[in-house]
């Protein structure tokens, strides 16, 4: 029987990522994907493809985007996103939790990854519209959140696929890693379930990619707590933490916010799972611009606290927390032109009217007496005088509320009125595996396991209740690179 140099668990970013870093060592490289082809490629292929990237000015995003024009140079400012400021990033979201060895390595080789990433045919493009609003002819970035890659999740997954075949790596599709050979010393292979068919493939490392426990409603319950069951998952239903229980079940260390996730505000009617058609179009990502209404027609959470990519990724489980696990958005003419294009999809639960008062009746499950209250309320609250900016913290807040909103208040009196109907859809789970340096998987006894590395969203201790949007991706390149290289040089070595 063939002994695989590198068996990688995984069809999306970071197993690909690990994949191809372990054939620069010369491994011959598996991967086996759950996934049927047409369903492949994990939550990546879900995403915007947006990835969250050091630079110190606009040389490194040429060094990444190598045809931007001298035109999109002259109009935009792009700043810089310093490894300080990722650092203060992931500090402050994750309330100084993130493992330090682990956000070091995070921050310090995403720029150096995504450029290694290019080599291996991924393309990139400023993230224009998203993260950056055109203001007297000019765009300015904000959020240190750049740059995507080309066709989004689409577009990466395909890419990954190009470059995989262009290197040789061999994807077994339907093919679902049960558990791993051990034999107390080392991970000396996996076994499978291809169809009715169980066998095993024998390798020299094995690296887990196969991501969290988001997708498994039993785990997500007992993990994350009562009322998660109710989410929606955002992305692939594969990701069911077979990775991580495999790995536990041989002795490896869990690690991380093992009660914390990702979660965003969804489509109140999105399907159980993503829905490849749709991608994260279900999501409702311009709140900042908006105020949140819940059942009992109040608002509950200040909407323009940060930077949507600073508080969306939290904001999932205040939703889920409301009666009924749903919340409105509430919009009216003024800022509509800020909404994101996920706004205009026809499967949207969606309300629009001339007046508060039809709106009050229209909004599904809210009491409609104190709804008119609270937009009386709410707007008599708005610092009117302090000028409206969607590119910065503009500080534009409300006085007075017990719920305040920060920046980006607005009254919500212009006709049309809109109503978005929204729920918690869950991304990824953060608690994991505890790894090495070399991404190798630590085990209870505090000894690194022979032949196991690990990337992707299963790799516990970087992300402890909320998170820096487009960071994961660049995690699992990261890490994948990092498990990659490791499991290719020992398979070699
Ligand atoms: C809608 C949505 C939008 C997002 N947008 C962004 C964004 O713009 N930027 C960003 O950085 N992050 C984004 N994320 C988060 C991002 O998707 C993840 O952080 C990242 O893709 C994780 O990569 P991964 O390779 O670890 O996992 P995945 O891409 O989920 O890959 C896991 C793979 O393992 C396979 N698998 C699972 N179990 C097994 C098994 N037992 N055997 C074999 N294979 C198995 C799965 O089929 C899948 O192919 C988004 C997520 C979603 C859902």
């Amino acid at each position: 029987m063939k002994i695989w140099d590198v068996v990688v668990v995984g069809g999306g970013n970071a197993a690909y990522s690990a994949a191809l870093a372990a054939r620069e060592q010369g491994a011959s490289v598996l991967m086996l994907e759950a996934a049927p082809e047409e369903e492949s490629g994990g939550n990546s292929r879900f995403t915007a493809g947006a990835m969250r990237v050091v630079y110190n000015g606009v040389d490194d995003i040429k060094a990444l985007v190598p045809d931007l024009s001298q035109g999109e140079i002259d109009t935009t400012d792009f700043g810089t996103y310093t490894q300080d400021q990722f650092f203060d990033d992931m500090a402050r979201v994750t309330q100084f939790r993130t493992d330090p060895n682990l956000c070091e390595l995070l921050v310090t080789k995403s720029h150096d990854t995504l450029v290694w990433m290019r080599e291996k045919g991924i393309r990139f493009v400023p993230i224009y519209g998203r993260q950056a609003f055109k203001i007297e002819g000019r765009f300015k970035f904000w959020g240190g959140l750049t740059v995507e890659t080309v066709g989004g999740g689409e577009g990466l997954i395909a890419m990954l696929k190009a470059s995989g075949k262009k290197h040789d790596i061999e994807v077994r599709y339907r093919t679902r890693a049960t558990d791993l050979v051990y034999d107390g010393a080392r991970v000396t292979g996996v076994k499978v379930r291809h169809g009715n068919e169980v066998s095993t493939i024998e390798a020299r490392a094995v690296v887990l990619a196969s991501g969290g426990f988001e997708a498994n409603t039993e785990w997500r319950t007992r993990y994350l707590g009562p009322g998660w069951d109710l989410a929606k998952v955002r992305g692939s239903r594969f990701n069911t933490g077979e990775g991580i229980r495999m790995a536990l079940d041989i002795g490896a260390s869990p690690y991380g916010n093992w009660s914390g996730c990702h979660a965003v505000q969804w489509e109140l009617n999105a399907p159980e799972f993503g829905d490849l058609a749709v991608g994260d179009q279900f999501q409702k990502h311009s709140y900042p611009f908006a105020i949140l209404v819940n059942a009992t027609g109040k608002r509950f959470v200040d909407e323009g606290a940060d930077f949507r990519n600073y508080t969306y990724a939290k904001y999932g489980r205040v939703v889920l927390e409301q009666p009924g696990q749903f919340a409105w958005q509430i919009w009216d003419k003024k800022t509509k032109h800020l909404q994101r294009d996920e706004y205009n999809i026809k499967q949207c639960t969606k309300v629009v009217v001339n007046t508060i008062e039809e709106l009050a009746k229209k909004l599904d499950g809210v009491n409609a007496e104190q709804f008119v209250k609270t937009i009386a309320e709410y707007n008599a609250a708005v610092r009117a005088d302090i000028s409206f900016n969607p590119n910065i913290k503009d500080g534009r807040r409300t006085e007075g509320l017990s719920v305040p909103k920060s920046n980006w208040a607005n009254t919500i009196d212009t006709p049309p009125f809109e109503g978005y109907a929204v729920t918690c859809g869950v991304t990824f789970t953060f608690g994991g595996l505890r790894v090495s340096n070399d991404a190798q998987v630590i085990d209870l006894d505090y000894r690194l396991i022979n032949g196991l590395y690990a990337a992707g969203e299963l790799v516990g201790g970087i992300f402890y209740f909320n998170y820096p949007g487009g960071t994961g991706l660049t995690s699992g390149s990261v890490f994948g690179r990092i498990a990659g290289n490791a499991a290719g040089k020992m398979a070699r070595g």
